[in-house]
This record gives structure tokens, sequence and C-alpha cells, in this order.
């Protein structure tokens, strides 16, 4: 495993500095994460200290006042949220249909594959014909099942505490841009503002990568089981499902109940990780989801274990 290096500073080198000098602009273990990172996507990765961290970055490094951002409806809401905040710095945001084209005028088109909790997939041809430059948050989806700078896209965004970190117990966020120019321009805004990943969520980050595929496969292999029976049990109303990966929904009349009702499944946030969680969205989201849909994040548990819990919360 490479060293953790927690330094901030770095002597110069006969009087000059090297490649590293102050941790804020370059440390040894972000660039080793990065570099990782990076192979997967196939491009320029950056790492920042939250997925909302590098969505922030990216959008104050590209966008000016009076730009627009077309946001896939049903999508993240804290991407929603996000961007409400930075629409007082004059940056405006619309909300559209990412299964078709983007609207017109456009500066920064944002998809998210697939979205969360909708689980849609963003019409990726019709994103990439549009003038503005293309963004797709791939949390769900990670490299393993989807490269997004192959299908058009400018940058693929994460927050790498979902999948990448894959243990609940990492914050951080990446940036992976397609140009070279586009990462330079990122990395000196990371460096000025101070925006950036410190040396042990990077580590954290690192040791998790090398287990992704693996967890990816078990995961997907987990879902795909619970999604079967799921719709074909007569408490649940829709379930959706992409195909791929562990993040699914689906509807029951009394959320509370089966959230209460869980044994094995926790009641809890987030999603990505080891173990399986659940929740009711409408607890944050209030009328933008139906109310009594519950997100699952599937784990590496038994999926019979898993199975049984959801059938006796079910019933
Ligand atoms: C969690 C999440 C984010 C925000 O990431 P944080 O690391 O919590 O800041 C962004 N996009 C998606 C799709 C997410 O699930």
């Amino acid at each position: 495993m490479e060293p953790l290096d927690r330094s901030t500073i770095w002597p110069y080198e006969g009087g000059e500095p090297g490649a590293f000098y102050y941790q804020r602009y370059a440390h040894p273990t972000g660039v080793a994460a990065e570099r990782a990172l990076g192979e997967l996507e196939g491009g320029s990765a950056l790492l920042f200290p939250s997925g909302s961290g590098a969505i922030t970055s990216l959008v104050l490094a590209l966008l000016e006042p009076g730009q627009t951002i077309a946001h896939a409806e049903g999508a993240y809401y804290g991407t929603a949220l996000l961007f409400e905040e930075l629409s007082r710095w004059g940056i405006r945001h619309v909300e559209f249909d990412q299964t078709g084209p983007p609207p017109d005028g456009a500066d920064l088109i944002w998809l998210e594959a697939p979205s969360n909790p909708f689980l849609t997939m963003p019409d990726f041809e019709a994103a990439a014909a549009a003038p503005g430059r293309v963004v797709v948050d791939s949390t769900a989806a990670t490299p393993v099942y989807l490269r997004p700078l192959e299908r058009g896209a400018d940058f693929a965004v994460h927050s790498a505490t979902k999948y990448l970190g894959g243990h609940s117990d990492v914050l951080i966020g990446a940036v992976v841009a397609r140009a070279v120019e586009d990462a330079e321009r990122l990395r000196n805004f990371r460096g000025r503002t101070g925006i950036v990943a410190a040396p042990d969520p990077c580590w954290l980050l690192l040791r998790s990568l090398k287990t992704l595929p693996v967890r990816m496969e078990r995961i997907t292999a987990n879902a795909e089981t619970l999604v079967q029976k799921l719709q074909a049990h007569p408490a649940v109303e829709v379930v959706r499902y992409p195909g791929f990966g562990g993040l699914l929904s689906f509807d029951v009349a009394d959320p509370h109940k089966v959230e209460t009702s869980l044994r094995a499944i926790k009641n809890a946030t987030s999603l990505g990780g080891t173990e399986s969680v659940l929740e009711s969205r409408a607890r944050w989201e209030g009328d933008r989801v139906p109310a009594g849909l519950l997100r699952l994040s599937v784990g590496l548990e038994d999926p019979d274990e898993l199975w049984a819990d959801l059938e006796q919360a079910l019933s």
C-alpha cells in the first residue's frame, strides 16, 4: 500500500520548489489516488473534500454570473439545493427531463447516471450534440458500469463518499476531466480556493479502489435478486432499477412501517457502503418524490438474509 504522507510542507530542492512543496497545491497521497481514479475513468482526476465540494468547485471554475445550468430533474436533491445556493452569485439553473435533449441556451448540462432516486439514464448523445459543456454525475454507476468521458461528457463527477470509498467511512469527491486544459484550470482553482481533499481521505479512497470491481459485482448480483423478488411482492407498487449497480427505489403504502420494521438492513441515509441501507426520501425531498418511495442501497450481505428482512418488514 502507498504510504500515507500527512506533511503539509516539503523542502525545496536546490533552492527551488519540487513536485510537492505545500499540501494545498498537491500532496503525494492525493496524486496517487487521482492517478488510480483517472485510469479507471480514462481522464484526469482531481479530489475534493466531498462530492458537494467537487460540484461547487467545478461550477465556480467553469461558469460566470448570468450563465445557466440545465439540470436533470429528479436527480440528487443535494445538487439542486447546491445550485439554488449558487444562484445568489448569478448562476442560474433550470430543470429538464434528461431522457430527452437539453433545453436551448444551457452553458452547462448536468446529467446524473443513473439519477438518484428515480434511476433514469440520460440521453448522452442529445447532451453531447448541444453546445454547452456536459457533466455526468456518475456516483451511482461507478466507472465499473459507465465511463462518461467515452459517452461525450467533458467531466465525470463522483461523490466518492459512496461506492468509490465504499465503506461508509470517508467523505470525499472527485471530478474527472477529459481535457488536460480543463483539469489544469480546475487544479489552479482548487489550489487557490483551498477546496482540496486531505491525505487521510485520499488514502482511504486509494485502499477502496483496489476492491471496487469485486464489490460492484457482488452488489449488482444482490440488487438483481432483490429487484426480482420486490417486483413479485404484492405490497410493492413500482420498482426502479437501471439494470446495474446497487441503488434502487420502490414504492409502498406505508414507508414508515417498513423503515421501522427492518432488522438487518439499516434505516439510514446515503448509499454505496458494504452494508445495505434504506430510507424514505420524502423525509428530505417532500413532494418532489412519491410519498411512499423507499430508496435502498444494496450492500455485500447474503442476499437470502437481505430478502428475509425485507419480506418480514413488508408483511
Ligand atoms: C451523495 C451524492 C452527492 C453529494 O456528495 P457528498 O459526498 O455527500 O457531498 C452528489 N451526487 C450524488 C448522486 C450523490 O449521491
